[in-house]
């Protein structure tokens, strides 16, 4: 059997069914994506612009892409045609873009809020108290074509389960605690990549981005 489906299959048995799982397909080849494709699974993940908007145009129509990593404002507009949700928004001029974007392709485009919850310098996002302020201002409310579905974060890379599963509590208590302050449709908390989506699952997390364990290495 093809090792790939294999790996998704097994991946898919580790995952309860009020969990979506987002393939992670970066880096990886287009006939990869349609193997994974071929089984029924339709939702794949990218990092990059460039190579979302190249997988895109080479593959069914159907696939639902989500971009998983950091997004530059200048290239909101290449995927906003056809993005199906954007996991890391760290700032409301991006926001701003995303919603600008959005409305000249006639579309609502949905958006995760990205929390920093890493102890990790590197790790984009809002802190909690931003995200507050910012619903307190009634910012959000603005942008018309964007609908804020939810929160995502990444735990620091580290062996430490512990220290894991403490930043994605936060992340889950953060979620809790915001969701009153949006809409009911802000439902998706999306945490958990090939190391520590087992872990993610049992703090709560209801959307998992999984690369290296379906695909292999990269
Ligand atoms: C690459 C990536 C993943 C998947 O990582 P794996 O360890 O390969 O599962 C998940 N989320 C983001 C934001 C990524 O960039």
């Amino acid at each position: 059997m093809n090792p790939i489906i294999e790996n998704l299959e097994y991946i898919q048995s580790l995952i309860p069914d009020h969990v979506t799982l987002v393939a992670v397909s970066k880096t990886k080849p287009a006939e990869s994506i349609l193997e994974v494709y071929q089984t029924g699974h339709k939702i794949f993940g990218e990092n990059k612009v460039q190579e979302l908007v190249d997988k895109y145009a080479a593959l069914p129509k159907d696939i639902e892409w989500h971009l998983i990593g950091h997004l530059q404002s200048n290239k909101v507009k290449y995927i906003a045609p056809f993005v199906t949700l954007i996991h890391a928004v760290d700032s409301v001029s991006l926001l701003g873009e995303i919603d600008k974007r959005a409305k000249q392709n006639n579309r609502t485009i949905d958006c995760l809020l990205q929390l920093y919850i890493a102890e990790e310098e590197s790790k984009f996002g809002f802190a909690e108290k931003e995200i507050r302020e910012l619903t307190e201002s009634m910012v959000f409310e603005e942008f018309r074509n964007v609908r804020i579905r939810g929160m995502m974060g990444m735990a620091s890379f580290t062996s430490d389960q512990r220290q894991v599963r403490e930043e994605f509590n936060n992340l889950k208590n953060c979620f809790q605690r915001m969701k009153p302050n949006f809409d009911e449709d802000f439902n998706i908390l999306s945490m958990g990549m090939s190391n520590d989506f087992q872990v993610a699952i049992e703090c709560g997390s209801n959307m998992v981005r999984i690369g290296s364990s379906i695909f292999g290495g990269r």
